[in-house]
C-alpha cells in the first residue's frame, strides 16, 4: 500500500469534530510562535541595534528622513519627535517667505533698523558671509531680490530683461551687510536675504548635534537627498550615499560614508522652469543675475553640513576650475561635478572613495 493510501485511510478514521480542534491547536501553536518571533526580533533589535528605525517627515519643503540605530523602539521614536520639533523650529526661524520668520522681519526692516536675532540666525548669518567670502560672492545670502525677479520666490516664474536684472543685482552685496553683536542690518531698502541656499545643511548639523546629545552614535538625516551622519552604521561599516543622476532616475555615483559629516549635493533639475526650450533653474550667478550654466550638478562631501551646503551652491556657480581649486584648498572637503556634457569631475580625495556604476563597487 502506498504511503498515501496509509493516510488516507487514517485519516478517514478521525471524526470531523475530532480534526477540527487539532486544526484550531495547531493554529494556536502557529500564531504563538508568530508572535514570540516577533518579540523576539524587537527585543534583540532594541539592545543589538542591528537594524535602524526609520522615521519620514515632511519638512523643509521636502521629504526629511532619520535612520537611527541602537536603540529601544520607544525611546527612538521620542529622539525623533524632539529632532522633527527641533528641525521644524530652525525652519520656521530662517525662512525667507514666512512672515512669522526672522529672516522675513530683517528683509522687512531693510534700510530702517537693526533687526535683533536668536543665537541660531546670528550663527547661520556668519556662515553664510564666511562662504560668500571665500567663494568671492558666488555665494551670496543676499540673491533674494534676483530669486524674486525670476519668480523663484513665489513660483511665478518669468525670464527678466537684462534692465531689470542690473537693477536687482544692484542690491545684491554680502559686503553691505551689518551682522554682529546679535544684530543683523541690511543697509538698502531694496535687499534682501534668502538662505535658501545654507540653511538646510546648518538645520541638519544642528539635528545631528541634538542626536548626539541624546546619546545617539549611529544615524543618518537624509533632507532630499542633502545628508548628514553621526558615525557608522551599528555593525561599523559605513553608509552608502546615492547620489541622483542629474539628467536619469540612474544613481550616478555612490560615496560610502562612516564618520561624522555631510555630503550636499545642488543641482539644476531640483527647482527650474522651461520657457522656449530653455531651461532655467533656481541657482544664480550674482554676477550676471541669471542661472549658473557651467555645472548642472555639483556634491560636496565635507565635515559639516553647513559647509557641504553652502559650497554645493557656491561650486555650482563658480565652475569647474576654480570650484574644484576652492575645494583642494579646503581640509575635509571633497567635490564630485557634473558638467553640461554630463563628464564627470572629481576633487583629488574623492578618487579613490566614490563608487561609479560599472566599477563593480
Ligand atoms: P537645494 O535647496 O535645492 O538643495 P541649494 O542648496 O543649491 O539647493 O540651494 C539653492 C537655493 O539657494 C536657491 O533656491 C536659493 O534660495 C539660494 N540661492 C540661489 N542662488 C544662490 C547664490 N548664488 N548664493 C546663495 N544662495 C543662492
Ligand atoms: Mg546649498
Amino acid at each position: 500500500m502506498s504511503r498515501d493510501g496509509y493516510r488516507k485511510e487514517d485519516r478517514a478514521k478521525r471524526s470531523a469534530p475530532q480534526q477540527g480542534r487539532r486544526r484550531l491547536l495547531f493554529l494556536l501553536l502557529f500564531a504563538a510562535a508568530v508572535l514570540l518571533g516577533a518579540v523576539l526580533l524587537l527585543i534583540n533589535r532594541g539592545a543589538a541595534g542591528e537594524s535602524p528605525f526609520n522615521y519620514t517627515e515632511l519638512l523643509m519643503d521636502t521629504e526629511v528622513s532619520l535612520q537611527l540605530f541602537g536603540r529601544k523602539e520607544g525611546e527612538a521614536r521620542r529622539i525623533k519627535e524632539t529632532l522633527f520639533e527641533e528641525m521644524r523650529r530652525l525652519e520656521q526661524l530662517l525662512s525667507c517667505c514666512d512672515p512669522q520668520s526672522e529672516v522675513f522681519e530683517i528683509n522687512r526692516a531693510a534700510g530702517k533698523r537693526p533687526v535683533a536675532v536668536s543665537p541660531e540666525t546670528a550663527e547661520v548669518m556668519q556662515e553664510a558671509l564666511h562662504y560668500a567670502a571665500i567663494s568671492e560672492g558666488a555665494f551670496d545670502p543676499t540673491i533674494a531680490p534676483l530669486l524674486e525677479l525670476w519668480g523663484f520666490r513665489e513660483g511665478d516664474y518669468r525670464v527678466p530683461a537684462p534692465d531689470e536684472l542690473a537693477q536687482a543685482g544692484g542690491a545684491v552685496d554680502y559686503r553691505a551687510v551689518e551682522a554682529g553683536g546679535g544684530e543683523v542690518y541690511l543697509p538698502q531698502r531694496s535687499m534682501a536675504l534668502d538662505l535658501g541656499g545654507i540653511a538646510k545643511g546648518y538645520i541638519i548639523d544642528c539635528g545631528l548635534a541634538l542626536l548626539a546629545r541624546s546619546g545617539v552614535s549611529h544615524a543618518l538625516i537624509n533632507a532630499g537627498g542633502d545628508v548628514g551622519i553621526l558615525g557608522p552604521k551599528a555593525d561599523g561599516s559605513p553608509w552608502k550615499i546615492g547620489l541622483k543622476h542629474p539628467r536619469s532616475e540612474k544613481i550616478l555615483a555612490v560615496i560610502p560614508r562612516g564618520e561624522r559629516g555631510a555630503v550636499v549635493t545642488s543641482g539644476d533639475y531640483e527647482r527650474f522652469f522651461e520657457k522656449d526650450g530653455v531651461r532655467y533653474h533656481h541657482i544664480l550667478d550674482p554676477r550676471t543675475g541669471r542661472p549658473a550654466s557651467s555645472l548642472i550638478s555639483v556634491t560636496v562631501v565635507a565635515p559639516t553640513a553647513v559647509q557641504a551646503d553652502a559650497l554645493s551652491t557656491a561650486l555650482f556657480v563658480m565652475g569647474p576650475e576654480r570650484g574644484l581649486a576652492l575645494v583642494e584648498d579646503l581640509p575635509g572637503v571633497e567635490a564630485l561635478l557634473v558638467t553640461p556634457q554630463q563628464e564627470l569631475l572629481l576633487s583629488s580625495g574623492l578618487r579613490d572613495l566614490v563608487e561609479l556604476p560599472g566599477d563593480g563597487g
